[in-house]
């Protein structure tokens, strides 16, 4: 998965719905990836349990996911 720093809000819908769909319940902690505040951007981390399902890239608002590396 890519993020894309620049289109970032930091709005978390990517979180919940990973978890949402992985985990049954809205909680960002579960979520296979991480956002670290990078001064005003946000960064993302995919954790080793990502399975690449790609749900945060059509769920998120800004298009700041996208398939691939
Ligand atoms: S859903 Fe998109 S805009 Fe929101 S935090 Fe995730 S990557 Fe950023
Ligand atoms: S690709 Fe799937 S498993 Fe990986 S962070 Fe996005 S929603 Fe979660």
């Amino acid at each position: 998965m890519k993020h894309i720093a620049d289109k970032c809000t930091g709005c978390r819908t990517c979180q919940l719905i990973c978890s949402l769909s992985h985990d049954g319940e809205c909680n960002p902690s579960l979520a296979r990836v991480i956002l670290h505040a990078d001064g005003l951007r946000m960064r993302a981390e995919f954790t080793s349990d990502c399975d690449e399902c790609a749900r945060c890239a059509r769920y998120c608002p800004y298009g700041a996911m996208e398939e691939g590396e």
